[in-house]
């Protein structure tokens, strides 16, 4: 344990509008919506075709629901499917196919998400949390502390949303297939473990249940809270499990990731390479980069001795060029940097890709979130 001790606020939100989210049907298990539209006094099947509207046809709209008679649907939408999120403002960039979105919650909060289409493949970027309480220091939403958790329903609007506009045909490059979700928007997902599993469990499950997303295009990504990672693993769902690293030694993560003074670099290294053994999933280690801070050509190699201690094949590296965040005297190495620092980890044997800064112009990209009014 090194650096300055720190109030960690994991997982209780401590300040800001408080109640919970109306109850949706997404929150809802299968039998709970059987029962929930029985209380109605609509009859069970009726639990099946909205979850087809919902995630196979990607509407809660009673409109779109013509399958049902009128005064059926407007009940049942009117109950289970109230409005959680609201488009405040889209940004677009990359000719349209990178697209922010904020969103307002019913009590206010604030949240963004961003999509980004490629050739053959499209990512969300989802928050899982209003603000984040795991202040690490170069990172937007972390300026913000944590305002509240999402709800199931929540996160799950966010995913609708994209996976409606493309395939609607909204977003540039003809009509299309939401394949990835990443976990990397505003929040840590861990600290929301139960909110985030069961969106998980919803993004997986074949339709009518879900939507039959492959859980290895799902992504979760974590400061490392050591306990919820081993108990990720255990969830006999193989989705990929990113760590934020940032820094191969104690003295400096702690003071970059705060959280790392509960968990070390080791311990945090052992419980990713525990999930790569219980899941078979390569784990993925995040590093921002930043200049003259944990870029050194040292921390390289004893980023990839740590790794290779554990053994061969099991993780790749992603370097992150700092996305600079509004007042930080922190910024992005220089480029001669980041290759030695790149060519040292294949040096090491460890896979390496450097992540693209795709959205950093409409503050889109990695740890860039912060919602615009409360910045
Ligand atoms: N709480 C999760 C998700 C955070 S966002 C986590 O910590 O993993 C996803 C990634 O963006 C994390 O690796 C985070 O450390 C990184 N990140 C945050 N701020 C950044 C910045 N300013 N530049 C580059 N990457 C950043």
């Amino acid at each position: 344990m090194t650096g300055t001790p720190v109030t960690l606020d994991l997982s209780s939100p401590s300040r800001g509008p408080r109640g919970k989210p109306p109850r949706h049907f997404v929150d809802l298990t299968p039998e709970q919506r059987v029962a929930a539209v029985t209380e109605l006094g609509e009859k069970p099947f009726r639990a099946k075709q909205l979850a087809t509207h919902y995630f196979t046809h990607l509407t809660a709209s009673a409109d779109a629901m013509t399958d049902l008679p009128k005064a059926s649907r407007d009940r049942l939408v009117g109950d289970l499917f109230p409005q959680l999120l609201t488009k405040v403002r889209t940004m677009t960039a990359d000719g349209g196919t990178t697209v922010k979105t904020l969103w307002h919650l019913f009590d206010g909060a604030k949240v963004e998400s961003v999509l980004m289409r490629y050739p053959g493949r499209s990512t969300l970027c989802i928050s899982s949390q209003a603000g984040c309480g795991l202040a690490c220091a170069f990172c937007a939403t972390g300026k913000m502390g944590l305002l509240r958790n999402l709800s199931t329903a929540e996160i799950v609007e966010q995913v609708r949303e994209a996976a409606r506009a493309l395939a609607a045909g909204e977003v540039p490059g003809g009509p299309g297939r939401l394949t990835n979700v990443v976990f990397m928007g505003m929040g840590e997902p861990l600290a929301n473990y139960k909110a985030v599993m069961e969106t998980v469990r919803r993004l997986v499950a074949p339709a009518p249940d879900g939507l039959g997303m492959s859980a290895r295009n799902v992504t979760v990504s974590t400061v490392g809270m050591v306990p919820a990672m081993d108990r990720l693993a255990d969830e006999g769902i193989p989705v990929t499990l990113a760590l934020s690293l940032h820094a191969p030694d104690d003295e400096l993560r702690s003071e970059l990731v705060p959280v790392n003074t509960r968990w070390s670099v080791d311990e945090a290294i052992d419980s990713a390479h525990r999930y790569f053994e219980r899941t078979g999933r390569r784990v993925s280690i995040e590093y921002a980069l930043i200049r003259d801070v944990n870029d050194h050509a040292w921390r390289a190699d004893l980023l990839g001795e740590k790794l290779n201690a554990r053994g061969k094949g099991w993780v790749h590296c992603n370097p992150i060029p700092l996305n600079p965040v509004p007042g930080s005297r922190w910024t992005a190495s220089d480029p001669a940097v980041e290759q030695e620092f790149v060519a040292r980890l294949r040096a090491h044997g460890i896979p390496t890709t450097v992540r693209d800064t795709r959205g950093s112009e409409i503050d889109g990209a990695c740890g860039q979130l912060a919602a615009e009014e409360t910045r």
